[in-house]
This record gives C-alpha cells, sequence and structure tokens, in this order.
C-alpha cells in the first residue's frame, strides 16, 4: 500500500479509485481512464440511448430513459403521447440523481408532474426511467444481480464474466406500485445499503439463504423450476457485450489521450460491476455499471448493544475472492499462476 505515491515500476498497479496517473510508463493498471466518467447515470443512458436509435431491438434491455432537466419537457411529451395511444398503460418511473449510488435521492412517481423541479434537479441533473412494475420474485421478494465483469483490453476487446454473482434483496414483499407504496424503499430499491437498515434483513451463514445470495443459488432455484438457464445466461452475456461496445467509442478517446500511441504507458484492465435486474419473464435489464465496485468481504454487525465491529461475510468472500484471483491470472504477465 502507498498512501503517499510509489516509485519503483511495477507488473500491476491496483488503484483504490480511478485512473490518476501520469508517471506510470510500463505495466498494467486496473482502471481505465474516463471510465468513472462513461458509466455515470446520464452518460451511460446517453451511450445506450445512441445504439438504441441504431439498433432498437439489440439494445432493449435498458429501460426508456430520459435525462433532467434537459429532456423534461420531451419526457411529458412522450408519455402524453404513448397515454393517449394506449389508455390502459399506468406507468410508473424512477427518478435517480446522476452521480448519486446506493439508492441516494432515489425516488418513484407515476406522472411526470411528480418531479421535484425545485432547485436541486437544476443544481443536479438526474436520469429518469421506466420502472420495472414486475420483476421476478423469489421467495415473494424483489432482488437484482452484481455481476462482475473484467475489461481486459479495448482493443482488441476482451471480455470476461465472472460464472458467479451476488443477489440483492429487498426486505419488505413486493407489491405492483400503487400511489400508496411507492415511497416503501425496503419493497423498491435493492440496494444492500438500504435494506441493512431494515429490521428485516437477514445475514445468513449460507450462501443460498438470507437478503444476501449467490447468483448462482438463484439459477439452481430457477433451473429447479423448470427455467431456461442457459438461454438466462446467453441474454445476461449478450447484454454485458453490448452494453461495453456501447461505452467503447468514448472510452478510446480517453484512453489515446491519457495514453497516447507510440509513447511508453501501460496497458489497462478493470472490473466492473454490472447491475441487473430479472423481469418476471426472465428478460434481463440493465440497471447501472459501476466502474469501482465494493470488494469488501466482511460486513458490520452489531457485536454487543451498541459496538459495532466487522465480521466476515461468506456470500462476498466466495464471490469477490473468486473475482480477483481470476482478474490477476488473466493479467498475470508472466502466467505465474
Ligand atoms: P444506485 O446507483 O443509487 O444504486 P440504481 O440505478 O442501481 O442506483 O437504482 C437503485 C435500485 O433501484 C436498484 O438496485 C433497483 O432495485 C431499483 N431500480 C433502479 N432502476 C429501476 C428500474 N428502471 N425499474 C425497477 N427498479 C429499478
Amino acid at each position: 500500500q502507498f498512501p503517499f505515491g510509489r516509485r519503483l515500476p511495477c507488473d500491476i498497479y491496483w488503484h483504490g479509485v480511478s485512473f490518476h496517473d501520469n508517471d506510470i510508463f510500463s505495466g498494467q493498471v486496473n482502471k481505465f481512464p474516463g471510465m468513472t466518467e462513461m458509466v455515470r447515470k446520464i452518460t451511460l443512458s446517453r451511450a445506450v440511448r445512441t445504439m438504441q436509435d441504431l439498433f432498437p431491438l439489440e439494445y432493449n434491455f435498458y429501460p426508456r430513459s430520459w435525462i433532467l432537466p434537459e429532456e423534461f419537457s420531451l419526457f411529458v411529451d412522450e408519455v402524453r403521447m404513448m397515454k393517449d395511444g394506449d389508455p390502459g398503460w399506468k406507468p410508473t418511473f424512477i427518478v435517480k440523481p446522476d452521480g448519486g449510488c446506493q439508492g441516494d435521492g432515489i425516488y418513484l412517481i407515476k406522472d411526470p408532474s411528480d418531479i421535484r423541479l425545485t432547485g436541486s434537479i437544476q443544481s443536479r441533473p438526474a436520469v429518469v426511467q421506466e420502472y420495472i412494475c414486475k420483476p421476478l420474485l423469489v421467495d415473494k421478494l424483489k432482488f437484482d444481480i452484481r455481476l462482475y465483469v473484467l475489461l481486459k483490453s479495448l482493443e482488441p476487446l476482451e471480455i470476461y464474466i465472472a460464472k458467479d454473482g451476488l443477489s440483492r434483496f429487498c426486505t419488505e414483499p413486493y407489491q405492483e406500485p400503487t400511489l400508496k407504496n411507492l415511497h416503501q424503499v425496503f419493497m423498491h430499491l435493492t440496494n444492500y445499503s438500504l435494506n441493512i437498515h431494515s429490521g428485516n434483513f437477514i445475514h445468513s451463514d449460507s450462501v443460498s439463504t438470507g437478503s444476501k445470495r449467490t447468483f448462482s443459488s438463484i439459477l439452481c432455484r430457477l433451473s429447479s423450476r423448470g427455467a431456461d438457464v442457459k438461454k438466462l445466461w446467453s441474454d445476461i452475456i449478450s447484454l454485458v457485450i453490448k452494453t461495453i461496445i456501447a461505452l467503447t467509442p468514448e472510452l478510446k478517446v480517453y484512453y489515446q489521450s491519457d495514453i497516447p500511441a507510440g509513447k511508453p504507458g501501460p496497458t489497462c484492465f478493470q472490473i466492473l460491476g454490472f447491475d441487473i435486474l430479472l423481469m418476471k419473464n426472465l428478460k434481463p435489464m440493465l440497471l447501472e455499471v459501476n466502474a469501482n465496485p465494493s470488494m469488501r468481504i466482511e460486513h458490520e454487525q452489531e457485536l454487543s448493544p451498541g459496538v459495532f465491529g466487522n465480521v466476515p461475510s461468506p456470500v462476498d468472500e466466495e464471490v469477490k475472492v473468486a473475482v480477483i484471483r481470476d482478474t490477476l491470472r488473466l493479467v498475470d504477465p508472466q502466467k505465474k499462476k
């Protein structure tokens, strides 16, 4: 660990947050220049929308989204037109502040006029998105999937997807959104950081029960119910590849400006966290991409009244240790295993 910088050349540089080094001339860095900017909610929505305009059917894994405040009128007009075209359509929308994380500032609305267009939206841009009302439920609960993806190289494009990920559960039984339950975050938002504060959060020593489970344990459940798990995996793989393809052109611009071709510089790789929601019909939908996914393998627990400490989390350990180990194996320059 080099909190004040390090000057001996290394094979692999592991930055905590983002790419911020101009004086590395060899080796490999675990972040791409510009990735943090590219996966912010607004930039990601823009990049995916460009592809949706070109290939609408290929990119139908991302909910319809509008950027606020600039597309507010477009949002109002399009929703009105869609409602006129289909009077039975009773949508819900989710508003997410740009650059937010852990569910921060997120709220659900039924009508565009419910957007809080007061000072805050001007100072804090956001994405408003169609809310997926019919997610797949397990034990009556909504959950999402965190998958770890290694972008090993941009040119040629090399992508690896970890075979196991995490499933993060809500802590209140799910009901389709109504004006009465819109505010119930433990029912609608799957963020670990929110649900951990619900009295119903279950820490489990087993990877297939509790409020955080392995994705493979969910696949086992689905497979035993007769679901086509192979098709699901192949849809998830397409979603990941297509999302990265949407980000690639701008990532290359950042790359060429930070590490110009012909000059000595490092190569880059990066572990990304993909957040995916499964719809009731098992279609995977992209929620967001995280450039700096948490690699913690402990969680906080109240050890005695008022005393908190870190204890090992078997489910995080099972998934994340494998991700880091396999990443190091894949980028190991001398194949030292
Ligand atoms: P954050 O970065 O704050 O976690 P996300 O985009 O991941 O923001 O959204 C937070 C949570 O809200 C997700 O984990 C998911 O449970 C829920 N969510 C987000 N977008 C949608 C959507 N379009 N439809 C249904 N649920 C959503």
